[in-house]
C-alpha cells in the first residue's frame, strides 16, 4: 500500500516538484521542505515513515542532517534514502557506509527511484516485525 507519509529534504526546487509529483501519482502523501534543520523538525512533529535527504543543502548538509536524526530518539528509527547529486564523489556503497537506508543519484529515474521508496519502506517494515 503505496500510503506511506514520505519527507522530501531538497532546497532544488525542480527536483523537488519532480519528486513530489512521482510520489504523489503513486498515491503517498508527501511533506517537504529546503532545509535539514526544518526537516529534522517536521520530523520529530509528523514522524513520516521515510525520509528523502538531498545531500547539498543551504545550511546543514544532508549527511550530518542523518547523523543528528540517528541521534535523537524520536527519529533515529525513520528509514533516509540519500539523494546525491554528483555520483562521480558520491555513490551507493560510500551513502550506505555513512548509514542511509537507500541511495539514489539526480537527475532521477522514475521507475528506479520508486523502487528503492518501496524497497526502504518494506525493509524497514520487516525490521519493525523482527524486534
Ligand atoms: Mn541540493
Amino acid at each position: 500500500m503505496a500510503n506511506e507519509l514520505i519527507l522530501i529534504i531538497e532546497d532544488n526546487e525542480k527536483n523537488r516538484k519532480l519528486i513530489r509529483d512521482v510520489l504523489q501519482v503513486k498515491g503517498y502523501p508527501t511533506l517537504e521542505t529546503e532545509t535539514a534543520e526544518e526537516g529534522h523538525n517536521l520530523a520529530v512533529e509528523k514522524h513520516p515513515a521515510l525520509i528523502l535527504m538531498d545531500i547539498q543543502l543551504p545550511g546543514m548538509d544532508g549527511i550530518t542532517a542523518l547523523k543528528r536524526l540517528r541521534a535523537d530518539p524520536m527519529t533515529k528509527s525513520i528509514p533516509v534514502i540519500a539523494i546525491t547529486a554528483s555520483a562521480m564523489t558520491y555513490n551507493r556503497l560510500t551513502m550506505l557506509a555513512e548509514g542511509f537506508d537507500g541511495y539514489q543519484s539526480k537527475p532521477i529515474s522514475v521507475k528506479e527511484f520508486l523502487e528503492e521508496v518501496r524497497r526502504v519502506l518494506d525493509a524497514h517494515q520487516d525490521k519493525a516485525k523482527v524486534s
